[in-house]
């Protein structure tokens, strides 16, 4: 059945709020063009052929009238929260009519804007385009994801359509050519196929880009918790063919994170569900929601590997939970007409926030990771934020409002930068609200009861947007236990304190503490990534070859003149390496002696001492026998596993 055009449900969130009303708001600029949604498609084919070469060829067919036209290419892609469209690399492009060409010019402001006339007797445009999926200027994730063996298709990166009307409005029909031999999956619906052709069903710009296609020489489409309706499928591409085999275990957890999830959001909002997963060390890492899919980059071993699976254990629950949160929830800021207007991010601590909560205890719940290694993780998480004195200045609403200039930032003083912690700490502030609940209602309610009520408002819908604001949010919670929500939620959006929200640890039954070994998760994190953290101790995460990444201020490597992007090239006169630090650390405790390091800044060199007598120190969580241990209950599969096995 077609898909159905995304649409706000008019609820009494926001009254008559719909993509147009928007788009009629935005287009309060001077545009003299007419803006009525057309009702002919817009007829797009992307050839993938020469992906392998990281050169995807678009053509399009446009309906228009005689005029002035402005066509956009997206810039504000979705679940980026940034303007990242990779216009940088859409090249060769040409406009013609009626096998004339027809000139253009590029907006001098807006730079994904391309003005031009259609002439008098014009009813549709030729244009033809590449889009070179190499490195490029914008930060984009589509410029690196294809390889010899893959190619995964975000169309944002592949259409252009004309600007001022809402992209739930303008239809779009849509096929493909890919490599000799090679297979595909996406949620959208294929109408035919032959050979290496495959035509999909007309649906708007809205629901195209919000639909990423894998295609690869590799390739399995494997269902998952096949008695649930709708139907989920994994859609895999590797490498090579024993990547796409993947463990029956870990198959199995992830159609149990299918049944804890519908459980747990008591809904749908999608009437199909595509995992789409690349496994590729070429093919970059990645996570991004759609409603019906979500595009999820792991490396090549990264279902194989044991430690990698782990590391990596919550990027398809959190891909999936936006379904819910963030895709059909959406913060009114987000909830934008098109791909030209701008964001705005203040509530992604609840879209990507709540998200990190959730796909971490579904990670859990199903399977993919065990309560300890939940535990370890939440450590590490809570340690970064609570020793990161840049929340001295800048506080965690603040990390979401500038979540377009934070992302993709260094390590580099991340700690007084601060980054995009409304992810991680987001997570602290809803484990805060879950134990919260779970306390004032002594056990009767929690966050799931909230889940509920916010995620399947509506019941189960086709893909929708439901926008909400900061009030909703409060009066939700409200509704699931009274309390004062709004003050528990701006005073840790708004706090400069020194210290991170650790209620939820400490009201789940832990305390934060610190000894001198790393948990199996952080080794492994290291042992994947290389280096040394010794961030809790003097200060400093350096990489394996000695390059300082961070240098916490305040700390005793601040105040020993350490800095980021030097290197450390000998310890205690000993050439340096992550061992002879950590025995540093070790010989020098209790002892009055100071470390002494060689460094460089690039040529010139100097000698630094580390008044550090400390010794190693690593986050854990540690259970505190006072309270009851709610992590554990918070935790606990919804569904039981026996009966989710048959
Ligand atoms: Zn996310």
């Amino acid at each position: 059945m077609p898909k159905a055009a995304p649409r706000f449900l008019a609820l009494l969130l926001v009254p008559s709020f719909t993509f147009s009303a928007l788009a009629a708001k935005h287009k309060t600029t001077a545009h003299n063009e007419a803006a009525t949604p057309p009702t002919t498609p817009i007829v797009l084919h992307v050839d993938l052929t020469d992906a392998p070469r990281h050169i995807l060829r678009a053509h399009e067919t446009i309906p228009v009238s005689a005029g002035a036209l402005t066509l956009e290419y997206p810039q504000w892609i979705p679940g980026d929260h940034r303007p990242t469209g990779p216009i940088d690399n859409l090249s060769g492009v040409f406009i013609r009519a009626n096998g004339k060409d027809i000139p253009w010019r590029r907006d001098e402001v807006d730079m994904y804007g391309i003005h031009l006339t259609v002439p008098e007797g014009v009813t549709s445009l030729d244009v033809s385009y590449d889009f070179l999926a190499v490195p490029g200027g914008t930060g984009s994730d589509e410029n690196d994801a294809t390889s010899a063996n893959m190619a995964v298709l975000e169309w944002n990166s592949v259409v252009l359509y004309p600007a001022h009307i809402p992209v739930a409005d303008i239809p779009i029909t849509a096929s493909i050519t890919v490599p000799e031999g090679w297979k595909s999956g996406t949620a959208l619906t294929p109408t035919q196929q032959s050979g290496n052709d495959t035509s999909f069903q007309t649906a708007p710009v809205y629901t195209l880009v919000d639909s990423p296609l894998i295609t690869g020489r590799y390739f399995r489409e494997i269902p998952l918790a096949p008695e649930i309706t709708p139907k989920h499928f994994l859609d895999v591409a590797g490498e090579a063919p024993e990547d796409v085999e993947i463990k029956p275990a870990v198959l199995d957890s992830f159609s149990r994170l299918v049944r804890e999830a519908s459980m747990l959001y008591q809904s749908h909002h999608y009437e199909t569900y595509h995992f789409v997963l690349s496994l590729s060390d070429t093919v970059r890492s990645e996570g991004l929601e759609h409603h019906q899919s979500s595009d999820n980059g792991l490396p090549e071993k990264g279902l194989s590997d044991e430690s990698m699976a782990m590391l990596d254990a919550d990027l398809l629950p959190h891909e999936f939970t936006h379904s819910w949160n963030g895709k059909y929830r959406r913060p009114i800021g987000l909830a934008t007409p098109d791909y030209a207007t701008p964001m705005r991010g203040d509530l992604l601590w609840v879209y990507e926030g709540m998200t990190q909560y959730w796909g971490d205890v579904l990670a859990t719940r199903s399977g993919l990771l065990t309560p300890e290694q939940f535990k370890e993780s939440l450590a590490l998480t809570a340690a970064s934020l609570d020793q990161k004195p840049g929340r001295t200045w800048r506080n965690l609403e603040d990390t979401a409002i500038a979540a377009q200039i934070l992302r993709g930032n260094t390590q580099n003083y991340g700690n007084w930068r601060r980054s995009q912690d409304y992810y991680p700490e987001g997570e602290l502030v809803w484990l805060d609200a879950d134990t919260t609940i779970r306390q004032l209602t002594h056990g009767q309610k929690s966050l799931n009861d909230f889940a509920v009520k916010f995620l399947a408002v509506g019941g189960n819908t086709p893909p929708t947007v439901v926008p909400y604001t900061f009030d909703d949010i409060v009066n939700d919670l409200n509704s699931v236990v009274a309390y004062d929500w709004r003050g528990f939620l701006t005073e840790r959006l708004t706090s400069h304190a020194n210290h991170a929200p650790l209620g939820g640890i400490e009201h789940g039954g832990y305390k934060l503490v610190y000894d001198d070994q790393p948990t199996k998760f952080e080794k492994a994190e290291l042992g994947y990534l290389g280096g040394l953290d010794a961030f809790y101790s003097v200060g400093l995460r350096v990489r394996k070859d000695g390059t300082i990444g961070d240098v916490k201020i305040f700390s005793d490597a601040d105040k020993a003149g350490f800095a980021p992007q030097w290197k450390i090239v000998a310890v205690n006169n000993v050439g340096y390496s992550d061992d002879g630090f950590k025995d540093a650390l070790k010989h020098a405790k209790g002892t009055s002696e100071p470390i002494e390091c060689i460094v460089s800044n690039d040529n010139h060199f100097r000698t630094l001492k580390l008044d550090y007598h400390g010794g190693e120190k690593y986050p854990h969580l540690e259970r505190d026998n006072s309270a009851p241990d709610l992590l554990n209950d918070i935790l606990k599969p919804l569904v039981p596993v026996t009966a989710a096995a048959k």
